[in-house]
């Protein structure tokens, strides 16, 4: 194993606007690293540049000690797992769990010995005579996955496997890889443009928009702290809301009412003019089912449509944003591939309420938990 060490690379295609514009990321040994973002944003042309599928214009990729930005893909001991997992279909799982190492010669006794260690940590080995045609989905994938492990490869390097399975298998899959990873221990990079996927899997997740890198964080740091407008809308579903928003010492003019923040974060967002407030649906609440609502502030406003879902419920209430504000949402609609960032609250509320579609509500909503952003910079100034 080993760990990956991007440093400063750039990629340009011809003369145009860079692919991928000086992006630094340390894989630690043995980290699960996640690439994410949405499509165009250089996280397939990343993962090429570190299996050496794709030439490096600038900067170092280093992997273990060595720079190999030089060397063959053949020669950098790294396991690409594809996302129709390339399985020779005529072939059992044995013998395609064995195929790497026939091709580099090995004795067939090595061959036997590690193609029956990697099936047992597979939980393939009763499957071993079987063809692929007559596999799931997930046993697929590991067979995959088997054919990385008895290369002992310094790392596995995920492009979108999951993205041609239903959701039910993605779920399923989902979970099975991140076992699978932690029982390894190996170094691995999975690239994919679903934040689920994203926040489940990684250890920490690397954000990248339009060739840049937006934030290398934990999930639960991209979640609770995200740098910036993108970051944070990109990451968290039902996606956050952004309203105007007025900041005057410590109160906050949002549409529907005035909250307020505690002075550090009021002092953070001093003399900035209009800025834009972050909250996501989860930190709202009815506030007639809050059992002591702390820390918070409630307001009262009509309610367009509720959603019941059984263990939770989403209100939606409109609003208006004035033209700075909503040229930027548009601009982060754009930025986020058409994820709608409409001019309307979505609160989730827990299904013991009982608000309907045109009440008038009180609303209570937990004030630590707002961000501020500049509306000019998109950087979350709290
Ligand atoms: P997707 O999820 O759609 O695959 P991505 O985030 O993986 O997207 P890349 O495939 O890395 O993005 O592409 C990044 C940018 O580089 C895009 O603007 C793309 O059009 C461009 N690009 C990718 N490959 C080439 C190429 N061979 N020649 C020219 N431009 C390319």
């Amino acid at each position: 194993m080993a760990a990956i060490d991007m440093k400063n690379i750039v990629k340009k295609y011809g003369d145009g606007f860079p692919a991928v514009n000086d992006v630094s990321i340390d894989v630690q040994d043995g980290e699960f690293m996640i690439l994410v973002g949405p499509s165009g944003c250089g996280k397939s042309t990343l993962l090429r540049m570190i299996v050496g599928l794709e030439d490096i214009t600038t900067g170092d990729m280093m992997i273990g000690d060595k720079r190999v930005n030089d060397l063959a893909p053949r020669d950098r001991n790294l396991a690409m797992v594809f996302q129709n997992y390339a399985l020779y279909p005529h072939l059992t799982v044995y013998e395609n769990i064995a195929f790497p190492l026939r091709l580099a010669g090995a004795p067939e006794s090595e061959i036997d010995q590690k193609v029956r260690e990697a099936s047992k940590t597979l939980e393939l080995d009763e499957h071993l005579e079987r063809k692929p045609g007559n596999l799931s989905g997930g046993q697929r994938q590991r067979v995959a996955m088997g054919r990385a492990i008895v290369r002992d490869a310094d790392a596995f390097l995920f492009d979108e496997p999951l993205s041609n399975l239903d959701a039910k298998l993605r779920g399923q899959m989902r979970t099975e890889i991140s076992r699978l990873q932690k029982r390894l221990g190996i170094t691995t990079v999975y690239v994919t443009h679903d934040q689920t996927e994203a926040m489940t899997l990684g250890d920490r997740v690397a954000v990248m928009k339009r060739g840049v890198l937006q934030q290398l964080a934990s999930p639960r740091e991209l979640y609770e702290n995200p740098g910036n407008l993108f970051v944070a809308g990109f990451i968290g579903s039902p996606p956050m809301n952004f309203l105007p928003a007025e900041v005057d010492g410590t109160s906050v003019k949002l549409p529907f009412g005035t909250v307020t923040i505690s002075e550090e974060k009021a002092k953070r967002a001093q003399g900035k003019g209009l800025l834009i407030a972050g909250i996501r649906p989860e930190h709202f609440e009815d506030a007639s089912v809050k059992d002591s609502p702390t820390a918070g502030s409630t307001f009262s406003a009509r309610v367009d449509v509720v959603e019941w879902l059984g263990n939770e419920a989403y209100a939606y209430i409109p609003f208006e944003a004035p033209p700075e504000v909503q040229a930027q949402l548009t601009q982060l609609e754009k930025d986020l591939d058409g994820e709608s960032m409409r001019t309307q609250l979505v609160i989730s509320l827990d299904g013991a309420s009982r608000i309907a579609e045109g009440d008038e509500a009180e609303i209570w909503v937990d004030a630590r938990k707002i961000h501020l952003f500049d509306p000019s910079t998109g950087e979350n100034l709290t």
